[in-house]
């Protein structure tokens, strides 16, 4: 099989943006041992695209476009392919619910050249664009070759990518891609970065970084004939990943399904644990976190929630005088809250939660994205301060995520 990267864009020729997905794209057909002879960059001009196309296509049997899939009057990437096979655009409506569900995540109007985005021949298969608006699509030029459309951005393009279009192109070269999903808790992303560099290869197996909110993700890849064989691949790489990170792994799996609620319940059912929750800044989300996970009825009791400090001596005990000499916002405070909780649930482990999440109520000593987690077992109760940036929503989703986390590294030990 032989591949050919065609990337579109008048913005590529005139030297405004480095081509970096010819590079990415590149780099993972390599891995996949997917050959490539010739690439080609072209502006947004329709004569000169369809020339590209067609010289594409008497050369490769898969032509991978990068650009052009947007509303406007340049993005014409779609359109000259459709000419070039003899077919017609039509609406396509898996593509309009696709780019419609956007719009609404992202709080922005329709206009109607939007619409240009759900068109498509009728036999493409429509790529799901999890970053953006534009759908992506595989489209059949005849002769068994085909065209696959990648939106331009980089951020929206290597997740279509890696994740739609690999696993497709792997099949069509008789391989299969087998992966790790590598989470990582408790460590920033350059410092995974510098300790995993040269690992990240782009190779067979490839290592590369996954977006994901306040955590790091790794994902590791192997293309082999058969799952015995990727796997073979992929464990000395594992291996090595495991040993240099250590404890800051909480989890790898097969999808990137997890996440640290999971691997949290899932590490308290094992040890046949109970936990409770006190919170004051999340006001219920670290409870609720953990509630969405299935099977959390084994293990969580139940929780607090106490915003006002009132609330923390009203249902928790935590004295007026300890708040007053300590602040709110404090260890005392947290530790407080965790042991009352733990002693009113009878649980094994409670998790508490108390700080400030901003806007407003900041002072030099206790600035926005001050935290206390307070953990109490039945044998401790102590409070770890963390210092958290963000706004408002990421403070108090980092600190689900910390409580997530102490909570699951305190029921390993017991
Ligand atoms: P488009 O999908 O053509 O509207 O492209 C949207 C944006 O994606 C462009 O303005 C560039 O910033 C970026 N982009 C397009 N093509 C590439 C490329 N080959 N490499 C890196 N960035 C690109
Ligand atoms: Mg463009």
């Amino acid at each position: 099989m032989i591949a050919e990267i065609l990337c579109v864009g008048t913005e590529l020729l005139m030297g405004q943006v480095l081509n970096t997905n010819a590079y990415f794209l590149s780099r993972r057909l390599a891995a996949l041992g997917i050959a490539q002879y010739h690439q080609q960059v072209v502006g947004d001009n329709a004569e000169r695209l369809e020339e590209a196309y067609r010289l594409a296509l008497s050369r490769a049997d898969v032509v991978i476009t990068s650009g052009g899939l947007g509303p406007t009057v340049d993005d014409i990437t779609k359109r000259v392919a459709a000419k070039v096979a003899g077919k017609e655009l039509v609406f396509n409506e898996q593509a309009n619910n696709m780019m419609l569900e956007r719009f609404r995540q992202y709080h922005r109007q329709v206009t109607p050249n939007n619409y240009n985005q759900s068109m498509f021949t009728e036999d493409s298969k429509i790529l799901i664009n999890d970053h953006g608006t534009a759908p992506g699509a595989i489209v059949p030029m005849g002769e068994g070759k085909v065209v696959i459309h990648l939106p331009g951005p980089p951020f929206e393009l290597q997740p279509m990518f890696t994740n739609y279009v690999e696993p497709y192109l792997a099949e069509r070269s008789g391989q299969l891609l087998v992966s790790r999903y590598i989470r990582i808790f408790g460590m920033g992303e350059s410092k995974v970065d510098s300790l995993l560099e040269d690992l990240e290869t782009n190779g067979n197996p490839s290592l590369s970084p996954y977006c994901s909110l306040a955590e790091v993700q790794m994902r590791a890849t192997a293309c082999a004939h058969t799952k015995e064989e990727a796997e073979k691949l992929l464990e000395p790489l594992i291996a090595e990943v495991r040993r240099r990170l250590g404890d800051v792994i909480y989890s790898i799996m097969e999808d990137d399904s997890g996440s640290l609620a999971k691997s949290c319940i899932g590490t308290l059912r094992e040890k046949g644990l109970t936990v409770a929750t006190a919170e004051s800044l999340t006001g219920g989300m670290i409870s609720a976190t953990m509630v969405d996970v299935p099977g959390a009825s084994n293990v969580v009791r139940g929780g607090f929630v106490t915003y006002q400090s009132v609330a923390k001596t009203m249902l928790l005990n935590v004295s007026k005088e300890v708040i007053d000499t300590y602040n709110v916002v404090s260890a005392e405070v947290a530790k407080a809250m965790a042991q009352n909780a733990r002693e009113k649930l009878d649980v094994d482990i409670a998790v508490s939660a108390t700080g400030l999440a901003g806007p407003d109520g900041g002072t030099p000593e206790r600035p926005v994205g001050t935290v206390f987690l307070g953990i109490s077992t039945r044998t401790q109760t102590y409070a770890t301060a963390l210092q958290l940036s963000g706004d408002r929503a990421r403070i108090r989703e980092l600190t689900v995520k910390y409580a997530l986390y102490q909570v699951m590294k305190e029921a390993e030990k017991l």
